[in-house]
This record gives structure tokens, sequence and C-alpha cells, in this order.
């Protein structure tokens, strides 16, 4: 890697650093220089186009049920949103990855203000969005739409199979299944996922960036370095509480009774 001073096409100076055969570095360099900004010009580039944009409120179908089975829609705010955070937040949303599919594949997330609501209190949220001010974004293509309309579908079927198993019936009362019911519950508890420190009553998106020697995480947002320990520890977490719903869940499929502690 080799660092390089170059002039953007703002007229400003600035340093890249830049990988790989030096014939690609001349590319990006010349790049730069013709279509690039320093990273001023380029903040005030990006507030210039939100506020052109105005102030947007949009939604798309999520990849979950809820926890009680039903269809979630995903809304974010895009565009001017800058005025408006202290609204936005009082409405719940919160400052995080846009596209949780995508956070797998990127170093650093795209954030907006996402709120995560299910399919029938969508005219409510939006109602409330436009009562501070946002425009329902119609910048949503056909070929979008299609594919949510198609993922619409795809959660309709799946909340059928989710209620058909909720309808079946209570298991008979027999020794074997009193012992069964005592098993999940024993189960239940052994899992029971107690929050790790680092992330306790902060919000967390829970992935772990980096490697061994290096891992990060964002707690409410911000960059935070942990252990290598820590990180086992937030894993460790994630499989036991994924065990632990599935655990509830096969026990409501199977029609045994859920404790309320649980
Ligand atoms: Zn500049």
């Amino acid at each position: 890697m080799a660092k390089y001073n170059i002039t953007y096409s703002c007229g400003h100076e600035g340093t890249v650093q830049l990988l790989g055969k030096s014939e690609e570095r001349e590319r990006k360099i010349k790049y730069y220089e013709e279509f690039g900004l320093c990273t001023e010009c380029y903040k005030k580039q990006k507030q210039e186009e939100n506020a052109k944009l105005g102030f947007l409120i949009g939604g798309s179908v999520a990849d979950t049920l809820s926890e009680k089975g039903e269809i979630q829609i995903c809304l974010s705010f895009a565009g001017d949103t800058l005025p408006h955070k202290e609204e936005i937040k009082a409405l719940g949303y919160r400052w995080t990855a846009v596209d949780a599919s995508q956070m797998a594949y990127m170093r650093k997330p795209d954030m907006g203000w996402v709120k995560v609501v299910p399919y029938e209190h969508l005219e409510e949220e939006k109602e409330k969005a436009f009562a501070i001010g946002a425009k329902e974004a119609e910048m949503i293509s056909d070929r979008e739409l299609a594919n949510q309309k198609e993922r619409y579908q795809e959660m309709l079927s799946e909340q059928r199979i989710y209620k058909r198993n909720l309808r079946k019936k209570a298991p008979q009362d027999t020794s074997e299944n009193r012992e069964k019911q005592q098993m999940y519950e024993e189960k239940l508890r052994s899992l029971c996922p107690v929050e790790p420190d680092v992330i306790r009553g902060k919000y967390w998106n829970e992935k772990v960036y980096g490697k061994a020697g290096r891992y990060s995480i964002y707690p409410d947002s911000k960059r935070f370095e942990i252990s290598d320990e820590e990180a086992t520890a937030l894993k460790k977490y994630l499989s036991d509480r994924a065990e632990y719903r599935k655990t509830k869940k096969k026990m409501e499929e199977e029609g045994f009774v859920v404790p309320a502690w649980a």
C-alpha cells in the first residue's frame, strides 16, 4: 500500500492510500483528480443532495416474521433527516444499518434511521412520519415493487404455516408428555441468555467485525474494540439465544406450554 498526494476535482488537496498494480493505481488517481471530491466537499454535496431530495419515509417487507408470527415492515427515513433527528428518535427509530442482509459483506454498514413494525401498524406509523413533515418516498422502482410483493406473498404463506402450527392440539396428559414438558423447561432454564456486559442496555446489530486480536462491535452504533474472549462470549450468547428461541418455538409448535418467565 502506498500513499499519494492528489488534487481532487474540487481543487482541494488530499492523500489517498492505494492498493494494486501500478496502472490500476494510476487509473484511480486519474479518476479522483477528474471526478473525486475531498471529504469536506463530499459532505457538502451529500447535504445538498439530501436537501433537494426532501425528507422522506419509505418501507419494505422485512426478511423475518415477528415472534408473534406477524409480517413486518422495515421503515426508514431518507434524505434531509438531520433537522428532524430528535423527532425521528422520539418516534422510536434507531440509527442503524439500513439493510441488515448486506451487513456481513460490508466493512462499514450503510447507516440510517430504521424501525421495524408489524404490517398492521404500517399506516399508523406512516401518519406519524407525515406529522413530522416527511413525504412518502416514491423512489421504489417497478422491479423493487414486484420483489416486495413477491416477498410479501412468501411471508403470507409462512404466516399461514405458523398459525396452523399454533392451532395444533395440546399433547395428551400422559406421564411421557409431562416429562417432555419438564425437559423443555430445564433446557430453557439452562440456555436462558444473559446479555454480556459490553452490550448490556445498548442497541447492538449482532455483528462482530474484524478478526482474532482486533475484534470490534458497534453498540449504539459507536465503534468499540473488544478482546478475543469478549468476542467469543458474544458469539456464544447469540448461539445460546438462537437455541433458546428455537426451543420455545418448538414447544409452541408441539403444543407444550412455554413458561411465563421465558
Ligand atoms: Zn474540496
